[in-house]
């Protein structure tokens, strides 16, 4: 089955003008707004030509809502008619990245091109994400073009690095909360994976996932040292040995896994459809049987991250030139993926009281989990009910994101930053081309994910739906 088989009310919103849509998000795709981990690099020019290729194509919005440039994000502010009510705020980012070297000749479109060829649109970004910038102007255009008046306040939030350093969604956040603003919800790219709940024990039914929050990441480096010499006299040890030893101690000394919000949620909202026993009855009562279903997640290789830190060692260093010599001064490093619970800090005690003093730990880089997302909140409510409008037999259930994107900048401003880009390419297609080489995205996604945006807007921002 593919995900465009999904596809329902594809009738919905029928004065909307795809293939108008189509053409821009074709003119913002030849704009190579490429960044760089060094900000020097970027040239900033497309980032320019792109703002005012929006400010062209989008006319309504130009004249009724505030712009600002904050360095080369974007922040564009409808205001809406009740200031009692939080704003919204949908994001995407400007940026993509760059074309991998030597893949040029494998792009059957160019990557800058913006062609559109038998019902896809080529370019780098059309995955990633500027078909999300694209659809959520269309959809904010598509009701001032109507006339209608936003009760709730509605920011459309473009940050310009999110695929290097995400300084410039830092920086509109910084901006929202010095004018004291707080947001009812955020959506973001990210998640929409669709799969088989079999693994939940419910096989046959198709879930798709809504991302929370981010897990954090760690790089642990553990250092030990030792005098070398021939190996016939190893009275001290090795540094290999210690370093060994302490991987061990670490490995079985990991933080015990947690039942979270998402999981508790995932569970009662797929309720009736899990059939597998014993499951089937600890769904009902997460609570109670926390135990259990904590273990049959940590049995699952689909599932297991979603409950526990985990730790994957992946680098060793310094190892001797021979087998019968000792090694000196070696290094090794553990990736690391914490859940909210387990904090770099308290990670780093943990494991320091495990390994003892013979081996060094420090972090090389860390970043905690960040502030999971409330499941029951309006936004995600908001959300789900508008998805499961457009998107046939799935059941939406919240996860954990597996990738860091902006949204965690807005997590101060708001308990509700939901990650989650509502076109449901094929997964091939995908996976071919985030990141990857012949990035393209059907029309009927791209034109199903403005259909979304444009509901979600009208059931949360404007003056017939934006209550309770
Ligand atoms: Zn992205």
């Amino acid at each position: 089955m593919t995900n465009a088989e999904l596809f329902i009310h594809e009738s919905d919103y029928p004065d909307l003008n795809i293939p108008s849509a189509t053409a821009r998000l074709q003119g913002a795709l030849r704009f190579k707004t490429v960044s760089h981990t060094d900000p020097a690099l970027t040239d900033q020019r497309p980032f320019e030509a792109l703002h005012a290729f929006l400010r062209e194509s989008y006319p309504r919005l130009s004249a009724r809502a505030t712009w600002e440039t904050i360095g080369h994000s974007l922040l564009i502010t409808l205001p809406g008619a009740d200031a009692a009510l939080r704003p919204a705020l949908l994001m995407a980012h400007q940026d993509v990245v760059p074309v991998i070297p030597g893949t040029e000749a494998v792009w059957r479109h160019g990557p800058f091109s913006g062609d559109l060829e038998d019902g896809y649109i080529w370019g780098r970004g059309a995955m990633d994400i500027k078909q999300m910038l694209i659809a959520i102007m269309e959809s904010a255009e598509y009701w001032l073009d109507r006339g209608r008046t936003f009760r709730r306040t509605l920011y459309l939030a473009f940050g310009e690095d999110e695929e290097s350093a995400s300084q410039g969604a830092a920086a509109i956040a910084r901006t929202l909360a010095a004018r004291g603003v707080t947001l009812e919800y955020v959506l973001d790219e990210g998640s929409g994976d669709v799969m088989d709940a079999a693994d939940y024990g419910a096989p046959g039914t198709l879930v798709c996932t809504i991302g929370l929050y981010e897990k954090g990441y760690g790089d642990l480096r553990l250092r030990a040292s030792s005098r070398g010499g021939h190996s016939s006299n190893p009275f001290h040890g090795t540094s290999l040995g210690d370093l060994a030893r302490a991987m061990t101690a670490i490995l079985d000394h990991m933080p015990p896994p947690r039942m979270s919000d998402a999981v508790r949620r995932t569970l009662l909202t797929l309720g009736p459809r899990i059939t597998e026993m014993p499951m089937a009855q600890w769904a009902r009562d997460p609570q109670r049987y926390e135990k259990e279903i904590l273990d049959w997640f940590c049995a699952r290789e689909s599932l297991y991250h979603q409950v526990r830190t985990t730790a994957a060692p992946t680098m060793i260093t310094g190892g001797a030139p021979a087998a019968n010599v000792m090694p000196r001064d070696m290094q090794a490093v553990i990736n690391l993926r914490m859940i909210p619970e387990d904090t770099p800090d308290a990670l780093l005690g943990r494991f320091r009281a495990a390994v003892g003093d013979r081996v060094q730990l420090d972090w090389l880089q860390q970043i905690s989990a960040s502030v999971p997302s409330d499941p029951e909140a309006y936004g995600y409510r908001r959300l789900r009910e508008t998805l499961e409008r457009y998107f046939d037999r799935l059941v939406f259930i919240p996860v954990q994101n597996k990738g860091a994107t902006d949204a965690r900048q807005y997590e101060r401003l708001c308990r509700c930053v939901l990650r989650f880009g509502p076109f449901l390419e094929e997964e091939d297609i995908s996976r071919e081309g985030i990141h990857g080489v012949n990035e393209r995205i059907s029309v009927r996604a791209f034109a199903q994910g403005i259909r979304v945006l444009t509901h979600l807007i009208e059931t949360t921002c404007l003056s017939n739906g934006a209550a309770e």
